[in-house]
């Protein structure tokens, strides 16, 4: 499993730091992500009114400078205030947690060296590595349309956060295939992909996936096809569920199963998904957590 850990927290050189947080709605705990900036002298302590995800109702996040903190939920923003709150409490977020998990899922991409998990129903080829190879050759032609459209966005469309690019392919049986690729929209200020390694692979259709599932891959393998499923998912799916214990096992001491929840959170979109584990596992990995400091009630709420 190739796993690189990177702490949520950054500082930049003029001391300005960025912290990861997470604040669940008042009304229905939905959890809402984003990042707050604190300058190294003065900081200005305010709040967002924010429009829930889930239920759409006003809420309320305290922080410190409500102007430069950002991140996914901007969009829900409907007012950033530079002066404390303080009107009804009931309508404040609680559980505001400071977290370093990593959860800017443009920070990740398909493993084209990792074992294939779209193969041709023919032939076995590798279609991931032709949808890559055609991808490339249209990168062109996708960005410049993927700027057209951000640009469109820009001037007042619909909320759309998901940039969607489908190519075709020919495999080396003469079979035809159309691979579906995307990427997260980035309005404003964020920046937005640049080349083909930004879009990440969710189908290729004529690909026997269930032949592949079946197989019996050794546990590196398995998590490979889990990333791979993961980013499929994350696009397809309506609600993610993962039912532990599936990765991991009781062999496994607490650090590595923090390893692997780690890896798990950090690719999930979390708006959709649900974990589901036996109570058991539930505790120990709950344990495992809590030994590394990392907010077990983020977890709950998955
Ligand atoms: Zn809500
Ligand atoms: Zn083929």
């Amino acid at each position: 499993m190739s796993t690189t850990d990177r702490s949520m927290t950054s500082m930049n050189p003029d001391g300005v730091e960025t912290v990861a947080h997470v604040a669940n709605c008042p009304g229905c705990d939905q959890p809402h992500h984003y990042f707050e900036v604190t300058f190294p002298l003065e900081n200005d302590r305010g709040y967002w009114e924010v429009n829930c995800s889930k239920c759409n109702e006003l809420f309320v996040i305290e922080l410190s400078n409500p102007r430069e903190s950002d991140g996914n939920l901007s969009r829900q923003i409907r007012a950033r205030h530079e002066e404390p709150f303080d009107g009804d409490r009931a309508v404040v977020a609680r559980d505001v947690l400071q977290h370093n998990i990593d959860l800017n899922r443009n920070s990740w991409s398909f493993n084209y060296s990792a074992v294939s998990l779209y193969r041709c129903a023919k032939d076995s080829s590798n279609l991931e590595v032709l949808a890559k190879h055609a991808l490339g050759a249209n990168i062109a032609g996708i960005l410049a349309a993927y700027n057209t459209a951000v640009n469109y966005l820009l001037k007042g469309g619909a909320d759309h956060d998901i940039a969607l690019a489908r190519v075709p392919l020919t495999c080396s049986c003469g079979g035809k295939h159309t691979a579906t690729y995307y990427a997260r929209l980035a309005l404003g200020t964020e920046s937005g992909p640049s080349s083909e390694d930004d879009f990440l692979l969710a189908d290729v259709s004529g690909a026997m996936m269930e032949k592949t599932l079946d197989g019996v891959v050794s546990k590196d393998e398995a998590m490979d096809i889990l990333e791979k499923l993961v980013i499929r998912w994350n696009l397809l799916a309506d609600q993610i569920l993962i039912v532990a214990p599936f990765v991991g096992s009781i062999y496994l001491s607490n650090e590595k199963q923090l390893v692997i929840w780690r890896w798990l959170l950090r690719m999930l979109n979390a708006e959709k998904s649900v974990f589901l584990t036996r109570g058991a596992t539930y505790k120990a990995y709950k344990q495992a957590m809590e030994a590394d400091g990392v907010p077990v009630d983020l977890l709950e709420k998955f």
